[in-house]
């Protein structure tokens, strides 16, 4: 058996809090708006793990009227959609994240990142891909308003 999932995010840059992707902190003079941690990168992941399972989508399971996810560390959503997988007795085979965003560089992070997502996953690091692109200035992103992000993920019971 092999699912597929498909996920994606995005977030408004924002003054005054800290830049975390793929669970890593990145320096940067803008962080993400958002309720939890706006870790764009662990929410396009954990609704591509979701989505693997047809098991609705993180809106829906950590809604951000929810006091509790108030500036969560978006890991706790990772590992619970990993619960529902482990449940149906899934296992990730590999993961491929694909981040847009025109600020800041993040080649020197990408390693980190993927290093933190294989652990959230339970998956051998050489199994989780993170690539990073801009938008070349086109526009939402291209103007630095924000970033957006795309994840797959594949889930096998073997
Ligand atoms: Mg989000």
């Amino acid at each position: 058996m092999m699912r597929i999932g498909f996920g994606y995010d995005s977030h408004r840059f924002v003054a005054g809090r800290p830049l975390v992707l793929g669970g890593v902190r990145i320096e940067h003079a803008q962080g993400l708006a958002g309720h939890s941690d706006a870790d764009a990168v662990l929410h396009a992941v954990t609704d591509a793990v979701l989505g693997a399972l047809a098991a609705g989508d993180i809106g829906e399971r950590f809604p951000d009227t929810d006091a509790r996810w108030a500036d969560a560390d978006s890991a706790q959503f990772v590992a619970e959609a990993m619960r529902l997988a482990a449940a149906q007795g899934c296992t990730v085979a590999n993961c491929d994240v694909t981040i847009l965003a025109e600020a800041p560089k993040l080649g020197p992070y990408k390693r980190r990142m993927a290093e933190r997502i294989a652990e959230l996953l339970g998956a051998a690091p050489e199994s989780v891909s993170v690539k990073a692109k801009t938008n070349e200035q086109m526009g939402a992103i291209g103007r630095q308003e924000g970033l957006a992000v795309m994840a797959a993920v594949l889930l096998t019971d073997g």
